[in-house]
C-alpha cells in the first residue's frame, strides 16, 4: 500500500460537499458573484484568526504579492530582497512591476532568509522592500528580519502563501506588523477549488489603497488599479474550510512529529524541532547529505509507491529569468540539489508516516 503526497478525496469528504453544494445553490440564485457576502465573512474571520485587523481577498497569490509591493511604494527600477529558495512567484511577483530581485542568502537545511545574509544584502543595495517567505510552513526569523529593517526603512512583505497555520513571535503568521500574502491554489493548507488570495494589514490606509488596486482602481480618480477580485463561490469554499482548517494543520503536526522521531539518527539533515510546534508543515523537507542520490531515492520511494516532491531543485538564482540578479546566493545553490520533500497532508496516518521514514532508511542502509 503506497503513500501519496497528496490528498483531495478526504479533503472534500461528503458533509463538506453538501454544504458547500448547498452554498453554490444560493450564490447561483441570488446571482452574486463577485465579492458577496462570503467575501466579507472570510475576510472578517480570516483577519481575527491570524491575529490583524485587515484581510483583503484578491484572484490570487501573486497578485497578492505585486499588489503588496505596489501599495508600499515599490516603483519600477527599485530594488526588492527575495531569499534564494522560495516559489518563484515571490520573484516574479518583483519583476511584474518593474522592480528589480535582490537575492538573499538562506539557510541550509529551513531555507528560510538568512538574517546575517539580509543585513550584509541591506548594506550594498538600497532596497525598498524585503520579501520573506515561510517556505515549506516554516516561519521565517521575524523578529530579526524586521530590527534589520527597520535600520534602514525598508518595507517588509512577508510572502505566507505555504504558511497558513504557522506561528511567529508575535503569534499566528501576519500578526507582527507587516503586509503578509497568501496563496489559496488548491495544493496549500488552506484552499479555494482554484485561484484565490489575501492581503493582510493592520494599517488602515494600505488596506484602502489595496481595495482600490484589486478594483481598477475605483475609489481614486487619479489612477487605473487592476482587476483582482476573488469571485464570491471561492470566498464560499474559502469560508467554510476555515471551519476545519486548524484541526487539520494539527494533523499536519502530528505527521511531522512522526517522520521527525523516526528519521532522527539517519544520515540526513533534518528541519530542528524547535519548529515542531511553530511550521504548519505545508510540506516536510529532508536535507540529503549526498545530492547525488536524490534521484535514486525518489525512484525507490516511487517503486513502493511513495510520492516525494524535489522542491525546489533550482534555487531562484538559476532560474533563467534571474540570470544576472545581484545579491547573495551560495547556500541557497547547495541547497537546492540536496531537498527532498515527503508525502504530507491532514489524511496521513502515523503508520504512513513510519511506512515512508522506513523506506528511507532501507535506502540509506
Ligand atoms: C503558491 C505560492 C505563490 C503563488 O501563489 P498563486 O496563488 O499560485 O499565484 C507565491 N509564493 C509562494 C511561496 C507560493 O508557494
Amino acid at each position: 500500500m503506497g503513500v501519496s503526497f497528496y490528498n483531495f478525496s478526504d479533503l472534500h469528504h461528503q458533509s463538506f460537499k453538501e454544504k458547500i453544494l448547498s452554498r453554490f445553490k444560493d450564490i447561483v440564485d441570488n446571482g452574486a458573484f463577485v465579492e458577496g457576502h462570503y467575501n466579507n465573512e472570510f475576510e472578517k474571520e480570516f483577519a481575527a484568526l491570524q491575529g490583524v485587523k485587515h484581510c483583503l481577498l484578491v484572484a490570487n497569490g501573486t497578485d497578492a504579492l505585486e499588489i503588496a509591493l505596489v501599495v508600499s511604494g515599490v516603483k519600477p527600477g527599485d530594488k526588492v530582497g527575495v531569499p534564494g529558495i522560495t516559489f518563484y512567484a515571490t520573484a516574479e511577483a518583483v519583476l511584474n512591476i518593474g522592480a528589480i530581485p535582490v537575492l538573499v542568502d538562506v539557510d541550509y537545511v529551513t531555507g528560510l532568509m538568512c538574517p546575517d545574509s539580509f543585513k550584509r544584502v541591506s548594506e550594498a543595495h538600497e532596497l525598498k522592500a524585503v520579501m520573506p517567505v515561510h517556505i515549506y510552513g516554516l516561519p521565517a526569523d521575524m523578529k530579526a528580519i524586521n530590527e534589520i529593517a527597520a535600520q534602514k526603512n525598508i518595507a517588509i512583505i512577508e510572502d505566507a502563501a505555504q504558511a497558513q497555520g504557522a506561528q511567529v513571535h508575535t503569534g499566528p503568521v501576519g500578526s507582527c506588523g507587516n503586509l503578509t500574502t497568501f496563496s489559496f491554489y488548491p495544493t496549500k493548507n488552506l484552499s479555494a477549488f482554484g485561484d484565490a488570495g489575501c492581503i493582510l494589514t493592520d494599517n488602515d490606509e494600505l488596506a484602502e489603497a489595496i481595495k482600490v488596486v484589486r478594483n481598477h482602481g475605483r475609489g481614486d480618480a487619479e489612477k487605473f488599479g487592476r482587476n483582482s477580485r476573488c469571485d464570491h463561490m471561492q470566498a464560499a469554499v474559502l469560508h467554510l474550510k476555515l471551519e476545519e482548517v486548524d484541526k487539520f494543520n494539527k494533523s499536519r503536526k502530528e505527521i511531522a512529529a512522526t517522520y521527525h522521531s523516526e528519521l532522527k539518527g539517519l544520515d540526513l539533515d533534518l528541519v530542528d524541532e524547535k519548529f515542531l510546534q511553530t511550521s504548519a508543515w505545508h510540506l516536510y523537507p529532508i536535507q540529503l547529505k549526498d545530492a547525488s542520490t536524490r534521484e535514486a531515492l525518489q525512484a525507490h520511494l516511487k517503486s513502493k509507491d511513495i510520492g516525494s516532491t524535489p522542491f525546489y531543485d533550482v534555487a531562484l538564482s538559476q532560474e533563467i529569468p534571474m540570470k544576472n540578479c545581484e545579491g547573495e546566493k551560495e547556500v541557497s545553490e547547495k541547497k537546492a540539489g540536496a531537498t527532498i520533500c515527503l508525502p504530507m497532508h491532514p489524511f496521513l496516518t502515523r503508520d504512513d508516516a513510519k511506512t515512508v521514514a522506513d523506506e528511507i532508511r532501507n535506502f540509506l542502509n
